[in-house]
């Protein structure tokens, strides 16, 4: 089933190799409720609790085609969700620190990704203010739809550095990726509508 979800990426356009091997390599079975089996390797989001979604496969391969993670780089997720996305950056030999909003998803995820071998560290806060304290990044990823573009995280992101997010206060949100130059100017690029949940405001504790 693995297989052929990645076949359907690679129809779809997906063409790093890397992030192939990494959606071949998780099992995304692992992240949904075990009475849902057949829907992990459909390219569909899925709610996995607290109103919330894992990403439809593709456009976490999208992201992390888009995003251009080396081994090794520090890459800050905002939107920890099912903790899918951060297992597929952690493969890819990533070193991850996450953040999620909603206490109760990001003490289940916080515990769910345990069992994984990847360098990743998960947070519970809000995303809007990134992680200072561990800052600069190599890249960062929003993964809900941001109504703008957090000026925090843009101080946070190293020189050469890439931020990635779906932009936009609509039901539809551009994929806009943001790249700081050597001399911090940013050069903005599209790459067409995508569908997140919101990237919401303040801690929620429950
Ligand atoms: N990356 C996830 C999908 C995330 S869905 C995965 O791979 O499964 C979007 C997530 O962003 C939700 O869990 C939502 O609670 C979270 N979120 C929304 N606003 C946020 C904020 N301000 N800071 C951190 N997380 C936020």
């Amino acid at each position: 089933m693995r297989k052929q979800l990645v076949a359907t990426l690679k129809v779809k356009g997906i063409t790093d190799k890397r992030v192939l091997a990494a959606i071949d390599n998780i099992p995304r079975h692992w992240f949904l409720d075990s009475s849902f089996l057949e829907y992990a390797y459909e390219d569909k989001p899925f709610p996995i609790g607290s109103g919330q979604t894992i990403s439809q496969p593709y456009t976490v391969a999208r992201q992390t085609e888009l995003l251009k993670v080396e081994k090794n780089m520090k890459v800050l997720e905002i939107g920890t969700g099912s903790g899918f996305q951060a297992c597929v950056l952690g493969e890819m030999g990533a070193k991850v620190f996450t953040v999620e909003r909603q206490k109760k998803l990001y003490l289940k995820t916080k515990s769910f990704l345990k069992q994984f071998p990847y360098r990743i560290k998960a947070f519970f806060d809000d995303g809007n203010k990134g992680l200072p304290s561990f800052a600069p990044f190599d890249r960062i990823i929003i993964t809900a739809a941001a109504p703008e573009i957090p000026e925090k995280l843009i101080h946070q992101l190293k020189p050469e550095g890439i931020l990635l997010l779906p932009l936009g206060l609509g039901d539809v949100q551009q994929m806009v990726r943001i790249t700081k130059d050597v001399n911090g100017n940013l050069k903005t690029e599209n790459f067409g509508n995508y569908r997140f949940v919101p990237m919401l405001k303040n801690k929620a504790d429950n």
